[in-house]
């Protein structure tokens, strides 16, 4: 069932509810009062005779004081009952609608009560009786009022709802029905985009009329949702087109150098120089690949991040070491200064990369004679790292795209390739590395002079960031 018509009705059901209640309580209401003013009148009617009575009997006896006040009451219908039971006075017959109540149960008991000295009230079909005792006598006095003229009143008061109460709710229906309709028209519009989206037009949004209503708040997240997905179907193709772009190169080095030397007859050392060219270009295809897979699965959030305890000095202190024979052949300076024992909670391989490329860089583009260190110590609840070096820097115009992936700067593309030429992915795993510890990988600063990264890392993980 769609959801307007369901709406509509639960709508209507409690609609009918509300009404159907409101109009029992006026009705309620109404005949209530209707009656009180009847036993009104009926009270007034008995304390009227019970006053003319007491007038009366002072000076006459007590049939004769009843025929006296009774004469007032000729358009009344009144019957004076004795305890016995038997009729002391009545109004003339035409008048008297029961030649005896004490025919009917309900007014016979209403009577004998009366005897006890308090008023009461009985009603048979459309008549209100009243049974009240005449003070100081031993008589109960009765008299009848019809309700048939009120009640008329109330049978049109019913009337009125009957017609009102169904009219009100197929009003209340239609419009209903319309409302949900518009109020979920929206919805539709929604579904209908949504449905149109796909792989290909991602860059679609839905249409939202209402930033701030229920339905406009599930536009924004859709395509907030959106927004991700494209982002990510973006990344991944970046990352496919560049990879693709990155490997062309060495497997043409590979290509052209095997093709050239394959063209003649070569010396055993021609044979050499050309495969150390092979193993050079491997060596950078092997380091790309594992870059690129590593970024792959970081997207894809695929990677599982240890979260070990471990001493950030020792694994300082092992990265600076694998890179010393590199630097000293480089004929630059590499030392490292850390406080004592550093405990840290995270994946000690992937901060050991994120060392490494950050020294490695430092390394690649300082020219011979030239210094790398590394600083590291706690502030507060983590570890701050710098990597300087006396290097030529990085071009301000450069600085904000070094952390994107395959960002080289020219002068870094034109380098001889060895193995120490990257793809321009270090530093974008280096900072995902810092983020996935909770940190963070910036440049701090560079001038021609050199330049400064700062690595913070959190000592302690409670939760990774990946
Ligand atoms: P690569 O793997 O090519 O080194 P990175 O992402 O590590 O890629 O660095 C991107 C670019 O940033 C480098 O090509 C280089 O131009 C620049 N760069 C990075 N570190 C330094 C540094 N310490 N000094 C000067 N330039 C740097």
């Amino acid at each position: 069932m769609p959801i307007r018509l369901r709406l509509t009705l639960w709508y209507l059901l409690i609609l009918t509810i509300v009404l159907i209640a409101v109009a029992a309580g006026v009705y309620g209401f109404v005949a209530t009062e209707e009656q009180q003013s009847v036993d009104r009148i009926l009270r007034e009617r008995a304390q009227s005779f019970a006053s003319a009575y007491a007038g009366e009997i002072k000076e006459e006896p007590e049939a004769k004081a009843f025929q006296e006040v009774g004469r007032n009451y000729g358009e009344d219908d009144v019957l004076i009952y004795a305890r016995a039971g038997q009729i002391v006075w009545r109004s003339p017959p035409r008048l008297l609608r029961v030649a005896d109540f004490r025919s009917i149960p309900d007014v016979r008991s209403a009577i004998d009560r009366a005897f006890g000295g308090r008023e009461q009230h009985a009603s048979f079909g459309d008549i209100r009786v009243i049974a009240a005792p005449i003070p100081g006598a031993r008589f109960v006095f009765v008299s009848t009022e019809s309700l048939a003229g009120r009640r008329g009143a109330l049978l049109r008061l019913r009337n009125a709802f009957t017609i009102v109460i169904p009219l009100a709710l197929v009003i209340a229906a239609i419009g209903g029905y319309f409302l949900a309709a518009r109020s979920l028209a929206p919805v539709a519009q929604m579904t209908a985009a949504a449905s149109r989206i796909e792989a290909e037009n991602l860059s679609e949004r839905i249409a939202v009329h209402n930033p701030s209503d229920e339905l406009g708040r599930l536009g924004a997240v859709l395509n907030a949702l959106l927004e991700r997905l494209e982002r990510s179907f973006q990344q991944q193709k970046q990352l496919l087109a560049d990879t693709s772009h990155e490997l062309r190169t060495p497997v043409t080095i590979i290509r052209s150098e095997t093709d050239v030397t394959l063209s003649r007859e070569r010396t055993p050392e021609e044979y050499r120089l050309a495969l150390e060219v092979i193993r050079n270009e491997a060596t950078h295809l092997t380091s790309l690949i594992e870059a690129v897979l590593l970024l792959a699965r970081a997207d894809a959030r695929q990677l599982r991040i240890a979260r070990e305890s471990f001493n950030l000095g020792d694994v300082i202190h092992q990265s600076v070491q694998s890179l010393r024979t590199i630097a000293e052949a480089r004929g630059i300076d590499l030392s490292c200064t850390s406080d004592g024992p550093m405990t840290m909670q995270g994946d000690p391989e992937l901060v050991r990369r994120l060392l490494l490329n950050l020294l490695h860089n430092g390394i690649k583009f300082t020219e011979s004679g030239g210094r790398v260190r590394l600083d590291a110590h706690r502030a507060g609840p983590q570890y701050v790292i710098k990597v300087s070096d006396s290097g030529a820097g990085i071009p301000r115009e450069a600085q904000e795209h070094i952390f994107d992936r395959f960002f080289r700067m020219d002068s870094a593309r034109g380098r001889d390739r060895d193995t120490t030429s990257g793809a321009g992915l270090g530093l974008a795993i280096a900072r995902w590395i810092a983020h996935a510890h909770g940190g963070d990988l910036r440049l701090l600063q560079s001038t021609p002079g050199g330049s400064i990264f700062e690595a913070t890392l959190p000592a302690s993980v409670s939760e990774l960031a990946v």
